[in-house]
């Protein structure tokens, strides 16, 4: 049994996803430019992401389980665990897929247990996520093992705070404490924050899929995904009646209405109500009323030509999306979710 093509699709520009790897590596110095492709990379999917950055020039990938280091294994790639290793993962870490990040003394004395072999150590410098303290490195926790990169993470590089000089001095100040063949620090905000951030390899995700969590990237990265739905319906909705659940919208005239296929399960989220729009051609057709699970209305007063068939492009700019939905650039993306045709052009 073969399912027909979904109503939905995701396309994927390739160039602009190399291009965007391009600029950060140029961006980074002398550092390498690896990559975040967690969360199925941020929703674009991992395995195409990988395979077209591993062509651009990329080494090194980030993954936050085993789940999605087995993923991409096939693609023969070197690839980071971020969350490292549980008993339950011993085997399969064992197996050499990939390097766990060691976050925890418990995870450093599992790995050194089985026989240690390369690894990388996330170190606390004070976001107090994961990471092993600066004080237990001191005392010699990592002693003995095989470290690949020694890094940590900067819990505010999306502003201008003091927070980041204190990340990026305690960071600096391990240089020499270790046997770690590279430092890293920055992901894709920390980049921008200058050469003192980057150290030997950096670790953008968001701004490699088009996001923008500082400025200056508006600048710099191009969009990668732009979701496209089919119009299962064209209606004329008359003077006075309603659209959709509660019956949020009331039409002011005769207006005529597309009925798309996608919703807030495809990650086109409820703050899109009343303030989103879709794209054809020229013309940007508003949301009218709620978003559904699976379904959005669209006013095409200004677009005759749409029938059932036809796809809109839906407007997906991040960096607008996020302040018109409430939610952020990660969440837009990382919801994107199954029920698309994902398309590389
Ligand atoms: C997700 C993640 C990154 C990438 O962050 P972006 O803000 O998407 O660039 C880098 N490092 C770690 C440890 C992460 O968890």
């Amino acid at each position: 049994m073969t399912a027909s093509s979904p109503p939905l699709r995701l396309l994927l520009d390739g160039e602009a996803l190399a291009d965007n790897w391009r600029a950060l590596d140029r961006l980074s110095g002398s550092a390498v430019c690896g990559a975040a492709v967690k969360a199925d990379g941020y929703g674009l999917g991992a395995a195409g992401v990988a395979t077209r950055l591993a062509a651009a020039g990329c080494r090194d990938f980030f993954v936050a389980t085993w789940a999605e280091a087995a993923a991409l294994a096939p693609l023969g790639l070197n690839v980071s665990v971020l969350h490292g290793v549980r008993d339950e993962d011993m085997g399969i870490a064992r197996e050499g897929i990939a390097r766990p990040v060691l976050n925890t003394p418990i995870q450093v004395e599992r790995w050194k247990a089985a026989g240690g072999g390369a690894c990388d150590v996330m170190v606390d410098t004070g976001m107090n996520r994961l990471g092993v303290s600066t004080t237990a490195l001191a005392a010699g926790l990592l002693d003995g093992l095989a470290i690949e990169t020694l890094m940590s993470h900067l819990a505010c590089a999306d502003e201008d705070a003091g927070m980041n000089a204190r990340q990026q001095a305690g960071f600096a100040a391990l240089a020499g404490a270790t046997n770690a063949r590279r430092m890293s620090l920055a992901n894709s905000a920390g980049i921008v924050l200058g050469p003192a951030y980057t150290f030997d390899l950096t670790r953008p995700g968001l701004a490699l899929y088009g996001g923008t969590p500082r400025g200056e990237y508006e600048a710099i990265v191009r969009p990668v995904a732009t979701p496209q739905a089919q119009v299962l319906q064209r209606r004329r909705v008359p003077t006075g009646d309603t659209i959709g659940y509660n019956a949020t919208w009331t039409a002011p005239a005769d207006t005529e209405v597309a009925i798309l296929n996608i919703g807030y399960a495809d990650g086109y989220f409820r703050g899109f109500s009343d303030r989103g729009f879709a794209r054809w051609g020229d013309a940007a057709l508003p949301v009218l009323g709620r978003v559904s699970m699976d379904l959005l209305a669209i006013g095409v007063d200004d677009a005759a030509g749409i029938g059932e068939g036809d796809w809109l492009t839906i407007d997906l700019t991040l960096a607008d999306a996020a302040s018109v939905s409430g939610m952020s650039q990660y969440e837009l993306l990382t919801s994107l979710g199954g029920r698309y045709a994902r398309r590389w052009i």
